[in-house]
């Protein structure tokens, strides 16, 4: 067995741990705490880790205007007032695109001679500033990844991520109370993407043993928890406990193995039919464990999911989402630009060697669910 896994977050948990970690000035006396603009409405994590910074007399630049999808200007523009602050670390607070927006101006900030063209080229050595990472929902796996995804706009606006060796937090503060401010949608959505991202990375080329012991113990934290919260079963607390661990999990299996054509192949969904990312990945990941099921025994993966058969996992999840999110009907038109795109992608990073025209296929099959 061979392994190499590099994952030098160091992650605490758990209810009240940002008023309780007291490590915060061991980073500097200056820090920048980036996140979105509702973060003041949301939920006490904002105050709380104001309120952190100050019981350890740290002062504090608050940037409270992270996009959703953000941009390489918006990057630039934060950087520039990170370092007019003078701050030594960075604290990025939110879901996935606050925390990449944190990590990708930690990027920029140490690095004069970047610019926005030049950014997705920096070397893989270059320093960062200190990040700490604090999430507020539970699927991104942001807080255990070094990659930052940020949007170049256009008729087609492309992703592409930053990052570098020493890009990955140093530390992600866990508590699963901040999750609770997520409307219903957003927390089916987000557990979904947990699941892509175990799922994903189990089946991959990249990963090893690593992706898929953490993919399977992430599977069975998430999908029990994410059924008993659409069912409104159990205690929530601990479902939502249980969605953010799981969300760590899956985040620490694509660390290692990477995301395949769910992720890829939703990436068109999600920006050209303004769809949240978990939906859009998700509506592809039965048909995933499907193909993948023609070629490699996919027992474990059924059994950490509690269910019996691939046709059974298709069948929950397809409901389970259709009770959120209506897919879109894609033309063949459609289908073919977008496979086309697909190609160019991540897709094949799986045993299945998938041609431009099994993507139409796979774009069509699910544009199919839409019409049952
Ligand atoms: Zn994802």
């Amino acid at each position: 067995m061979k392994y190499s896994v590099y994952s030098p977050t160091e992650i605490y948990s758990g209810a009240g741990c940002v008023l309780s970690f007291g490590k915060f000035s061991e980073y500097g006396k200056k820090c920048a705490v980036i996140t979105g603009k509702n973060m003041y409405k949301k939920n006490s994590v904002l105050s709380d880790t104001l309120k952190a910074l100050e019981n350890e007399n740290i002062s504090c630049l608050t940037i409270a205007e992270a996009e959703n999808n953000p941009s390489v200007k918006s990057v630039f523009d934060f950087s520039n007032r990170v370092k007019e602050f003078g701050a030594e670390f960075i604290i990025g607070i939110g879901g996935g695109s606050s925390m990449d927006t944190a990590k990708a101006v930690a990027i920029v900030a140490a690095n004069d001679y970047l610019t926005e063209d030049t950014v997705f080229s920096v070397p893989s050595d270059a320093e960062t500033l200190p990040v700490i990472l604090i999430g507020t929902t539970a699927g991104t796996g942001s807080e255990v990844m070094p990659s930052a995804v940020l949007t170049i706009p256009g008729d087609i606006p492309i992703k592409k991520s930053v990052k570098t060796k020493k890009s990955y937090a140093k530390v992600a503060l866990c508590d699963f109370t901040y999750t609770s401010s997520m409307p219903d949608n957003i927390t089916v959505s987000t557990a979904l993407d947990s699941v892509c991202h175990a799922i994903e990375a189990i089946y991959s080329k990249r990963g090893g043993e690593w992706s898929d012991i953490y993919g399977h113990a992430a599977l069975k934290k998430v999908i029990p928890a994410l059924f008993d919260f659409v069912e409104n079963k159990g205690k929530i607390e601990s479902i939502r406990e249980d969605l953010y661990f799981g969300s760590i999990l899956a985040g620490l299996a694509i660390n290692d193995g990477g995301t395949s054509f769910p992720h890829s192949m939703g990436y068109m969904i999600t920006t050209m039919h303004d769809t949240a990312h978990g939906f859009a990945c998700a509506v592809f990941i039965g048909q995933f464990l499907e193909r993948v099921s023609k070629i490699s025994d996919v027992s474990e993966t059924l059994r950490a999911c509690g269910m019996s058969s691939v046709d059974e996992f298709k069948n929950k999840i397809d409901l389970l989402i259709s009770k959120y999110y209506t897919r879109p009907e894609l033309t063949s038109e459609q289908a073919k630009k977008y496979a086309e795109l697909a190609m160019k992608m991540n897709v094949n990073n799986n045993y299945l060697e998938l041609t431009q025209e099994n993507c139409e296929d796979i774009y069509l099959e699910m544009s199919r669910g839409a019409c049952k």
